[in-house]
């Protein structure tokens, strides 16, 4: 089995602990930040090609009934298929050393941001809008308001966002930093300014933003200009139906029409594969996502598809976790519409990914890719060796003498006022 098909085996069913098997004590401790979705055990999985990084369910219902199973042995760690006996061999990724460090500020550093494979992801902000009151108007997916202030730091100040991403970078060799917020408005991504220009100019990542989409599309010249890399909408759901269902905050505060008008920009702002739109497989019908799929990429986006997770303590947690085989032909189509539509993916250095499979890690569900896809994968190996140097040049501190302590916590302590849910 190659290891994007048991990337989907382990997202759809989950993983059970074996009581011998040590996991517990050297794994990471798992961490409910975000939006829940990074509340798994980090893991790797060799391959031939590469290596995936991946953040399996274990803590959820459905894991519990889970076929595979977590063994350890004289040689390491396997997952175990126990309907037919294959196993295996995967390591277990531990958390780093500094996450129990503490910035000058006394945060400790986990509670400002995690790891989510290799990058850094960081929640700014405020608790999102759509959780105020009963929270009836949050996505059915999402845990976040029960999270930020609890498993995580309810405020981030810009310094101690900057001091973690600098260990991040340092200890961990970060080299992309993905920032993400909840609603506050339509203006929501004005929030990530002054964490963007700090880390482009103090720390030099790559940097994503992730934020609903702006009602004036001029506010993502803005963020180019600030030096945003990369910027990523969760629209969801591609029928209108299910994102209202599930999503009603969404759909009815902001529309899915904002979401694909604000991914077609941005695609001309930033730039072909500089952009993702989000959605979710295996709630709304496989048909609906493959569609979503190929006008995400046909807009010169790229598709990032995360496998339903029904996580514990969110709306939709009593819903089944879809089944790998239909998640395969979705994750398939991620690659293939990418090569259609001429999506370049892969090329920025460094980035795994453990809570999705990226378009590049779908590349392994093609085994013998015809003469086409071997030609794309060539133009895509070209394409890193070129775009090295502008990604080396991007990732260096701009080093401004602009910014200092007192407008840092003068803005950190603005944000904290702005709107308490
Ligand atoms: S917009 Fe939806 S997914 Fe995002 S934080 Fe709010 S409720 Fe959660």
């Amino acid at each position: 089995m190659n290891p994007a098909r048991l990337s989907l085996e382990l997202l759809c069913h989950g993983l059970r602990l074996d009581a011998g098997s040590g996991a517990d004590a050297r794994a990471t401790v798992l961490r409910r930040t975000r939006a829940g979705l990074g509340s798994g055990l980090e893991i790797a999985i060799p391959g031939a090609r590469k290596t995936h990084r991946l953040n399996v369910p274990v803590d959820e219902q459905f894991a519990q009934a889970s076929p595979w199973l977590l063994r350890t042995g004289a040689d390491g760690y396997r997952v175990c298929d126990t309907r037919d006996g294959t196993e295996h061999a995967i390591d277990l990724v531990a958390d780093p050393e500094w996450y129990d460090e503490r910035t000058p500020a006394g945060t400790l550093l986990s509670d400002v941001g995690v790891l989510q494979g290799t990058y850094l992801g960081i929640y700014v902000g405020d608790v999102c809008a759509f959780w105020s009151g009963s929270g009836s108007s949050a996505c059915g997916f999402c845990t976040t308001g029960r999270n930020v202030g609890h498993d995580e730091a309810l405020q981030k100040s810009v310094d101690d966002v900057v001091h973690t991403a600098r260990v991040a970078k340092e200890r961990s060799g970060v080299t992309f930093v993905h920032l993400n917020t909840g609603y506050a408005g339509p203006d929501t991504v004005s929030v990530m300014h002054r964490y963007v220009r700090a880390l482009k100019e103090e720390v030099g990542v790559l940097v994503g933003v992730q934020a609903t989409p702006a009602a004036d599309l001029a506010a993502y010249d803005t963020l180019r200009d600030l030096g945003v890399d990369h910027v990523s909408f969760c629209y969801e759901f591609h029928d209108p139906e299910v994102l209202e269902h599930w999503c009603p905050g969404k759909a009815r505060a902001i529309g899915q029409d904002a979401y694909l008008d604000a991914i077609e920009h941005c695609a001309g702002v930033f730039g072909r594969g500089a952009v993702s739109g989000e959605i979710i497989a295996g709630v709304e019908p496989i048909e609906t996502t493959l569609r979503a799929i190929d006008w995400i990429a046909s807009v010169g986006a790229f598709p990032t598809v995360c496998v339903f997770r029904p996580t514990r303590g969110a709306r939709m947690e009593s819903l089944p976790s879809p089944d790998p085989d239909e998640m395969e032909v979705v994750f398939r189509e991620v690659w293939n519409a990418c090569r259609r539509h001429r999506v370049p993916v892969g090329l920025a250095p460094g980035i795994e990914v453990s809570l999705v499979l990226t378009p590049d890690d779908c590349a392994d569900l093609i085994e013998k890719p015809p003469l086409g896809d071997r030609l794309w994968r060539a133009a895509l190996a070209v394409g890193r060796i070129a775009a090295a140097p502008a990604f080396r040049r991007r990732m260096r501190p701009r080093n401004s003498s602009t910014r200092n302590s007192s407008t840092r916590n003068s803005s950190a302590q603005s944000s904290s006022t702005r709107r308490t849910d």
